[in-house]
């Protein structure tokens, strides 16, 4: 990254590809047009510019060099460095070796994937359950392969942007209702039922990753049966979270056995990396014969399956840190809101400290950091101009004074900021 001054706006702008590195070649007119869009995301605000983790994520990891208490990472259950998956993890390295050597449909599937997949079937209560490598490739492949030209697909205005991108894949008709609104769902439902299409699915998150909300799964499902419409739901931020041992949001509304796909991934309760699809045998024989993203892609390597099937075994045995995680998870909100904070809608352990302007947002996590303290902000266009915040995330690994330290910090910057 270089500064250099900018004639044409007369100020000084931050060059993020340089052309005088010895060995890049780069086309010109590209180099300078990614600068120009860099530029606008910079001057919106918009540009990443990602901390590095010094080593496990952890409830205390450290971050950029500093030890601080950490509230952005989704490892809700504390499994990603939990002694039970690095050692499932390292026995499977040294009996399988660290890559699958191919694609699963040709020489990629181990026996371990075959496990796993029983596994998460087992955990789900389901029939079948397939393994994509994310849980965005399981979105982007499973939703276009099930809709075809002339099927409807209705879907949350505020769902997760890999179900956009399956969405836009498809050639079938596109409704969005309003989040959460079931009167919108039904109203979308009717205008759909008279255009007679083939096939009707609906698609929601499960809970919704910038407010941490719930879908009225219940709802939905009872909507989906009066209007024989298909249902796919997106639990990634439930896996681990809600339901009965962290089934789930199909175990958390009872509603088992009456949804068609329950899609979920490994990368955030669960500790690892992959995603998932519980559904039907013929569902799940279709999927992996149609799903690009599953027939083209190298296979997860032994250590990351055999830990996935480590985390699910360890939560059948015992539902403690799922326990501990809404034990957590209460206490802090409860601490938050008796000082004064909103925390917007939030009923899972997705707490966003609500600040409204975008400004204070960046603030309240700068002077986070500075205090020991991780939280993101979210601003626009990841939430309405007016609803920035930070977004913090409880885990079952925080202890009561690492929950108390973000409590106290939170609270002196929030009196600073006015927040209270
Ligand atoms: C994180 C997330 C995904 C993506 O899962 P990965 O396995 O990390 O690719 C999909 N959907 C939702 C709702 C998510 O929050």
């Amino acid at each position: 990254m270089l500064e250099v001054y900018d004639n044409r706006r007369k100020r000084k702008i931050i060059v993020f590809l340089s052309d005088d590195i010895p060995g890049v070649l780069m086309n010109k007119k590209l180099v300078t047009e990614l600068n120009e869009e860099l530029e606008q995301l910079k001057e919106q605000n918009l540009l990443w510019n990602p901390k590095t983790l010094n080593g496990p994520s952890c409830a205390k990891p450290t971050v950029d060099g500093k030890n601080v208490v950490m509230l952005c990472s989704n490892n809700y259950l504390g499994l990603a460095n939990h002694p039970a998956l690095k050692k499932a993890a390292i026995e499977a390295v040294e009996k399988y070796g660290v890559g699958s050597g191919s694609v699963r449909p040709i020489a990629g599937t181990m026996d371990l994937h075959i496990k796993l997949e029983e596994t998460i079937a087992k955990f789900k209560h389901a029939e079948a359950s397939l393994y994509y490598n994310t849980g965005f490739t399981a979105n982007s492949g499973a939703i276009p392969a099930l809709l075809r030209p002339g099927d409807a697909v209705i879907s949350d205005e505020l769902n997760h942007g890999s179900i956009i991108d399956g969405v836009r894949l498809t050639k079938a008709d596109r409704y969005i209702y309003k989040h959460k609104d079931m009167g919108d769902l039904e109203t979308r439902l009717k205008e759909v039922k008279e255009k007679n299409p083939n096939r009707i699915v609906i698609i929601t998150d499960g809970v919704f990753s910038m407010d941490g909300d719930i879908a009225p799964l219940d709802k939905i499902v009872e909507l989906a049966e009066q209007y024989e419409a298909v249902t796919y739901v997106d639990d990634a931020h439930g896996d681990g979270v809600l339901g009965d041992h962290g089934r789930g949001i199909v175990s958390h509304f009872k509603v088992e056995g009456r949804v068609d796909f329950d899609m979920g991934t490994f990368s955030k309760a669960f500790g690892t990396m992959g995603g998932h699809i519980s559904t039907s045998k013929t569902a799940k024989e279709f999927l992996l014969n149609k799903s690009r993203t599953w027939l083209l892609t190298g296979s997860h390597g032994p250590a990351t399956v055999a830990a996935s099937i480590a985390s699910l075994e360890l939560l059948m045995q015992s539902d403690a840190l799922v326990k501990n995680l809404w034990k957590n998870t209460n206490y802090y909100k409860k601490r938050l809101i008796e000082l004064g904070f909103d925390t917007g809608e939030s009923e899972t352990p997705i707490t966003p400290v609500m600040t409204y302007d975008s400004g204070k947002a960046r603030k309240l996590s700068i002077r986070l950091f500075e205090e020991g303290i991780y939280a993101l902000p979210i601003v626009y266009p990841m939430v309405a101009k007016e609803k920035a915040r930070i977004r913090t995330m409880i885990t079952a690994e925080h202890t009561i004074e690492e929950l108390d330290l973000a409590i106290e910090k939170i609270e002196m910057i929030g009196k600073e900021l006015k927040l209270i």
